[in-house]
């Protein structure tokens, strides 16, 4: 100890650490826990409408198809503008992907498997571009076992681990893009990775909705091309194939923008919010991202960088629970070592600690 430190420690006596501060890790995840489920019980008390699960399950699933069949129609019968048509269903149905996740999880209708078939069915036709829920019940529950390792086949599907850069945000937005990006690799550093499995179940909504989306983006792209270029194309385009880009054109504003929007809003979060490579325990699978300029993509996305983390602690707790016990969970898991708001990790592709710091 130098003088200066010496001098500092007799007018500053050191202080004694707190005794939240000198717990092990597992401790503190532990009192973590404790204070979510604490929160919980709390709620479920106070608003006894919670304890009816399925019902606000099957409630928000219909509700929210319904919205966007209602939302569908005023568009198309030109009540309502194309950028409201477009927000309305897109937040309906980042909905739906809260319930198929935690359908997943059989938080509703937990003994009921051909109810949980058909809530699988009305979320995936109304999310099209996402592999079947059925699939995913497979990658998201090893997700909850190896999350941050080589065999997360889930978030290393959606760019997760990789370096930051153009190829990276095409992986975060682009399902057929991370597809040629990452399935080889998969393939070799995950065992439940099966090519051929993906591929069939994907089978049929993520085939009808990219098939779709390439010729919307196309038709769109040579008519708009053209138009910039000067008309350098001036045989008028035949008739049919005008026809088709307006049919496609409002598809796109009534399902396909509204969930591409969706999907690109989570996969952005969600693929910098969990950690890669480097991960120990469940206090390093993941950050909290909250910070104010991300709202428009938690508009999307029922605020998942904020309340995804305390899902990793506590996994049967419906998404709406989640979203209430977060105001008060967030100081625990600040006092407790999870970090918020670390955008550098995504100059670390991903990983918790900086390369030459492990200990960190
Ligand atoms: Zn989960
Ligand atoms: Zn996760």
């Amino acid at each position: 100890m130098n003088t200066l430190t010496m001098a500092k420690n007799e007018i500053f006596p050191m202080r004694k650490p707190k005794k939240w501060q000198t717990l092990l890790v597992r401790e503190k995840n532990i009192k973590i826990m404790r204070w979510i489920r604490f929160r919980d019980r709390n709620l479920r008390k106070k608003f006894s409408i919670l304890n009816h699960q399925n019902l606000l399950g099957a409630s928000i699933t219909f509700g929210s198809a319904t919205m966007m069949i209602i939302g569908a129609g005023l568009y198309i019968e030109g009540m309502i503008p194309a950028w409201l048509a477009i927000v309305s269903n897109a937040i309906f149905a980042s909905l739906l992907h809260e319930i198929e996740h935690d359908t997943i999880h059989n938080l509703y209708f937990k003994d009921n498997e051909k109810i949980q078939d058909i809530l699988f069915w009305i979320v995936w036709i109304f999310r099209g571009n996402t592999v079947s829920p059925w699939y995913r019940r497979m990658i998201h529950t090893l997700h909850h076992k190896v999350s941050g390792n080589k065999e997360d086949i889930e978030e290393r599907l959606i760019g997760n681990g990789m370096k930051i850069g153009i190829l990276r945000l095409f992986a975060m937005i682009d399902g057929n893009i991370s597809a040629i990006l990452n399935f080889r690799k998969l393939a070799k550093e995950a065992p439940k990775f099966k090519k051929k499995e993906i591929v069939k179940e994907s089978w049929p909504w993520l085939v009808v909705f990219y098939t779709l989306w390439y010729n919307f983006l196309g038709l769109n792209l040579i008519h708009y091309g053209n138009l910039i270029l000067g008309s350098p194309i001036s045989i008028p385009y035949p008739a049919i194939l005008e026809s088709v880009r307006t049919f496609l054109n409002t598809i796109a504003v009534i399902y396909m923008i509204p969930n591409w929007i969706r999907q690109s809003s989570i996969q952005i979060i969600s693929s910098n919010m969990h950690y890669y490579g480097d991960v120990k325990n469940i206090n390093h699978q993941t950050q909290v991202l909250n910070a104010w300029f991300l709202a428009p993509l938690h508009l999307f996305c029922f605020n998942f960088g904020s309340t995804h983390t305390i899902h990793h602690f506590v996994v049967n707790q419906p998404f709406y629970l989640r979203q209430m016990v977060t105001p008060y969970v967030h100081p625990a898991m600040k006092r407790y070592g999870i970090r918020f708001n670390d955008f550098e990790s995504m100059f670390r592709a991903n990983r918790y600690y900086a390369a030459k710091s492990q200990a960190g």
